[in-house]
């Protein structure tokens, strides 16, 4: 075996500093030391790949490319092989002697200033593996590397104070790394699968353990679009999402400035948070050259993202070690930006390209754009765009947008008028939408119970303002209409004498020009919270005040003309029907907290009424 005694080599005193925060800090999980060598094998065998290519004289030129796994648990070894291009003694104290000093950099540096495109390396932080030593107490090296007369190498050590080289026999070319593992952990067959499923499934070389290969599932996201199958993406939905159904929607791309990325994202067949699932986890995987950093990467995305699956990969990230720096990168910040514009300029295409499909994406996902639209202020314009809902302009059942929306808006209108309410038949059947309609100016209609609150934080569209149209400033023309009035003496007396009557109950009461049909309606104040908003607040303990509507009569109405009449001949039958139509009117408006007391009151006066 040996043909000469080990030579003794002490770590550079940086190094045994860096492996005590290596083995104790830096790396939260110990596993991810398997995915740190695999790694490395597979720069080995990129580089490999390279040489062959570049190079006449090659050590076992043409043998097999691939990472050769073996566990032994009885021993307590794992055993991570590569036939890449192995290391020369010199290497091997440089590049496991130091630390910080990455060799793959150094090749990378070698490779461009002989002005030639370097292989697709991922490691580049120069400490992944002195991982190794998270589970191991003892690490030998074999290896041998591809320059042809080159020797056969040992390398060992503790990883504590230092290490041994030796030359040894029978060395394949590559590097084979025997770890001596603390407990039987990483041992097992079935641990080790599982972990490079998990972290190296898509590394391009074949991964054999005992023969059997683990890594079946290609790096996809990193071919063109037309190179991959309808079949080949929900394939690998399937797979990366642990999903059964079939993918929604796939968006594939890649982008070289202003960073490197490849993403393919999938939105999935269906929305399991509406049938009550409890909340999505974030499904979309952070990889760096087609390896695993983080699978479910927090702000990679923005969470109303979170129903989506895929791939981000971006060769741009350093390997970098802890997840938690991860997580407030610059870089990291980037991706999130340029992703959620890419997939919302997507989801714009799709609306126009396939507008029926999209409505069936709408009605399943919407309510994540609406949270979008409710949380991420800078994509909020876009997300708005996206929404679809009916108005007073469509047909039930047909969906607008308000791009269509501004495009049948007269000519000065400067508002987006819209009413929320359970139904379109609640909406269309109150007195809201009579003084819209009479105008010829649309009013959209939303029917989802967090409609309000996320129209509440969405101030304009496209320059136009927002503004709910049971809103008390709103300021509409003169129309002309022949109805017959009260006159202003006697439309100022019943005001007076209702707003009287009500004791407090309302702001004001006033002849209004709204009203076409109704003969009162409540108003809110424009920046009072909605009627829904104040119930949930409430129903969360919040202490809410007062807000009080103004009150509009309709002057032209047959009932407000009686009453204007009756306050004088009957004054108490005339208050109880001006109080039932304030609470009526209330009541239309949400604003009544007992309805029951309403609806007594209305008993009481029936039963006056048929003497
Ligand atoms: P990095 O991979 O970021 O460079 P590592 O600590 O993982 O840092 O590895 C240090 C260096 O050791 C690598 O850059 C490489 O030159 C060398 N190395 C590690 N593993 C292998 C291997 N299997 N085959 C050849 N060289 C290797
Ligand atoms: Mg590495």
């Amino acid at each position: 075996m040996s043909t000469a005694s080990p030579q003794q080599h002490t770590f550079q005193a940086e190094v045994k500093q860096l492996l005590d925060i290596v083995i104790h800090s830096l790396y939260t999980d110990k596993e991810i030391f398997v995915r740190e060598l695999v790694s490395n094998a597979s720069d080995a065998l990129e580089k490999m790949r390279l040489k062959e290519l570049t190079e006449s004289d090659v050590f076992e030129k043409g043998k097999a490319l691939e990472i050769t796994i073996i566990t032994d648990e009885e021993n307590k070894t794992l055993t991570i092989a590569d036939s890449g291009i192995g290391m020369t003694e010199e290497e091997l104290v440089r590049n496991l002697g130091t630390i910080a000093h990455s060799g793959t950099k150094a090749f990378l540096q070698a490779m461009k200033e002989k002005g030639e495109a370097g292989p697709e390396v991922i490691g580049q932080f120069g400490v992944g593996f002195y991982s190794a030593f998270m589970a191991a107490d003892r690490v030998e090296v074999y290896t041998r590397s591809w320059e042809p007369g080159a020797p056969g190498l040992k390398w060992e050590s503790d990883g504590q104070g230092g290490y041994t080289i030796e030359p040894v026999e029978d060395v394949a070319r590559g590097s084979k790394m025997v770890l001596h593992l603390k407990d039987e952990t990483f041992a097992k067959k079935s641990k080790v699968e599982e972990l490079l499923k998990k972290y190296s499934n898509f590394v391009s070389f074949p991964i054999l353990v005992e023969g059997e290969r683990v890594n079946t599932v290609g790096a996809i996201w990193l071919k063109s679009k037309n190179e991959v199958s309808k079949e080949e993406y929900a394939e690998f939905y399937k797979f990366i999402g642990h999903a059964w159904d079939e993918p929604f929607y796939t968006m594939h791309f890649s982008a070289d400035a202003p960073i490197t990325i490849n993403a393919l994202l999938f939105t999935p067949g269906e929305n399991n948070e509406r049938f009550g699932m409890g909340q999505m986890e974030p499904g979309v995987a952070l990889y760096c050259k087609k390896v695993l950093i983080d699978p479910k990467p927090k702000g990679l995305l923005p969470e109303w993202l979170r129903f989506l699956k895929g791939v981000i990969d971006s060769a741009d990230l350093p390997l970098n070690i802890s997840r938690e720096s991860m997580q407030d990168s610059a870089l990291v910040r980037k991706l999130n930006q340029l992703i959620t514009k890419r997939f919302l300029k997507f989801l714009e295409k799709q609306a126009a390209d396939e507008p029926e499909k999209f409505r069936e994406f709408h009605e399943k996902f919407g309510r994540f754009l609406k949270e979008g639209i409710a949380t991420s202020y800078e994509h909020q314009e876009a997300l708005a765009g996206l929404l679809r809902f009916e108005s007073s302009m469509t047909e039930a059942g047909t969906l607008t947008s308000f791009a269509d929306y501004n495009t049948r808006a007269k000519e000065e209108q400067k508002e987006i008028y819209y009413l929320t309410g359970p139904s379109r038949e609640v909406i269309e059947s109150g007195p809201y939408l009579e003084a819209f309609k009479a105008r010829g100016l649309e009013v959209a209609f939303f029917t989802d119970p967090v409609d309000s609150y996320v129209l509440q934080s969405l101030p304009e569209f496209a320059g136009k303002t927002l503004v709910a149209a049971d809103r008390a400033e709103i300021e509409l023309d003169d129309l002309s209409d022949e109805k017959e009035k009260l006159g202003e003496a006697e439309a100022k007396s019943l005001t007076e004498w209702l707003q009287e009557k009500l004791g407090g109950k309302v702001a004001s009461v006033n002849v209004g020009k709204r009203l076409v049909e109704s003969p009162v309606v409540a108003l809110t104040p424009k920046d009072s919270l909605n009627p829904q908003m104040r119930a949930m607040m409430k129903s969360m303990g919040q202490e809410m005040p007062e807000e009080k509507p103004t009150l509009e009569i309709n002057a032209g109405h047959g009932l407000v003309k009686k009453l204007s009449s009756l306050k004088d001949s009957d004054p108490e039958l005339a208050e109880a029907i001006g109080v039932q139509l304030a609470d009526q009117a209330l009541l239309a408006a949400g604003l009544v907290e007992n309805p029951q007391a309403v609806a007594a009151r209305m008993n009481a006066l029936l039963e006056r009424v048929i003497k």
